[in-house]
């Protein structure tokens, strides 16, 4: 038998008391008690997003479900729209918008940049039609973290302009503030900071994008916003909705409630951070830049000589310690750690303890425990 650990920006684990609820037996989601559930998972997640003045729909999909349905819901086949991106996720943004016939601008940035808002603002100065701004706040293939305040803040004086935000990896992991940050929709996967699996996405809609929703006329029959806004408003959904991952949504709400989403947030900045300190102290290199890492994973570059695929693969094999490879152009160039959703420190600890050992056998040189050390004395501080 294998221990094995899953330290991945999704899935991520998933807590025993949600897997408990998942594992009851099926109910019938047209009755009170699964109306019950609604409400829950409604309410918790208007929560864990910081808002009461957009509404919260629920759909049984990847995250990307969520996005191509803030595309077909918010415009119009050739309507300007503004795509920022700093990785492969910011990527797909484009790629549904160009699929919906939108006429789309990019801003793109490397993958070790942060999008910068004055480009945004210089955008919409001189295109003052543009529709919408689509940013990825927390950029799972790189590790960096996008200022969508700052954003939300330029996009709040154009009247007819929305601002979607990819905060898949976001939510849970970092501050997102829906409505004081004026951010119109903002998306989350169950798999990622809601410690669930795959199977569920969330989007929020403010008033502006509901707005947006009426003027838009691309197709959409299961992703239409309206239909689930409709059957909330009687605690149900339009189609019979994922009953088992709900019934685990509304656990883990209840989870993140009790913890307070300020508390959950602090944590994953401790266990990025001692994550961080411990490749340092190894000597390996940060991927991302220090002005905009993320809570959600850390990217490391893989030292020279070593290869990077074989790290994966002997922490998965040998150690039993699931970590992500690069993406795209990273491919066995970086690692990545997960730390989103149901981790405490002892993970992080196990982590680089199989990282370190992982190390030793590819013949890399370094103090032995001197990256536990280092995260041993971030957690302590915390
Ligand atoms: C995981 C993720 C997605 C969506 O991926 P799915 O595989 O469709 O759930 C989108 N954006 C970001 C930033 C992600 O991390």
């Amino acid at each position: 038998m294998q221990k094995k650990y899953l330290m991945t920006p999704g899935p991520t684990p998933v807590p025993s008391e949600v897997l408990l609820a998942q594992a009851r037996p099926m109910i019938h989601h047209r009755t009170p008690d699964f109306n019950a559930v609604v409400r829950e998972c409604v309410e918790g997640l208007k929560y864990v997003f910081q808002t009461e003045a957009s509404d919260v729909l629920i759909f049984a999909s990847s995250g990307t479900g969520a996005m191509e349905s803030s595309v077909v819901n918010l415009f119009c086949a050739g309507d300007e729209v503004l795509v920022c991106y700093n990785g492969k996720f910011g990527q797909r943004m484009e790629q549904i918008a160009k699929v919906y016939g939108l006429d789309v601008t990019v801003l793109s940035y490397g993958w070790q940049q942060v999008v910068d808002p004055a480009d945004i603002a210089a955008h919409l100065a001189a295109h003052p039609n543009t529709r919408g701004v689509i940013v990825t706040q927390s950029e799972t293939s790189s590790g960096v973290l996008n200022d969508v305040e700052a954003v939300g803040k330029i996009v709040a004086a154009y009247p007819e302009c929305v601002l979607i935000v990819d905060s898949i990896t976001g939510i849970g992991a970092v501050a997102v503030k829906t409505d004081e940050w004026a951010l119109d929709v903002v998306m989350t996967g169950s798999q990622k900071g809601l410690m669930l699996p795959p199977g569920l996405a969330a989007v929020t809609v403010s008033p502006k994008a509901w707005a947006a929703y009426e003027r838009s006329s691309l197709p959409k029959f299961y992703f239409d916003w309206k239909k689930y806004k409709k059957n909330l408003e009687q605690d149900t959904t339009p189609f019979t909705p994922a009953v088992s991952l709900m019934i685990g949504l509304a656990e883990a709400l209840k989870l993140m409630r009790e913890e307070g989403i300020e508390h959950i947030i602090a944590r994953h900045a401790r266990l990025a951070e001692a994550t961080r300190k411990g490749c340092e102290a190894l000597g390996l290199e940060l991927f991302a830049p220090a002005e905009g890492r993320g809570n959600a994973v850390t990217p490391v570059w893989v030292p020279e000589g070593i290869d990077g695929k074989k790290i994966v693969s002997i922490m998965k094999n040998k150690h039993g310690v699931t970590i992500a490879g690069g993406q795209d152009d990273y491919a066995g160039r970086i690692f990545r750690v997960g730390h989103l959703g149901y981790f405490g420190d002892f993970d992080i600890i196990t982590t680089l303890a199989a990282l370190e050992m992982t190390l030793l056998e590819l013949g890399y040189a370094f103090e032995p425990g001197s990256g536990i050390k280092a995260a041993e004395l971030v957690l302590l501080e915390g």
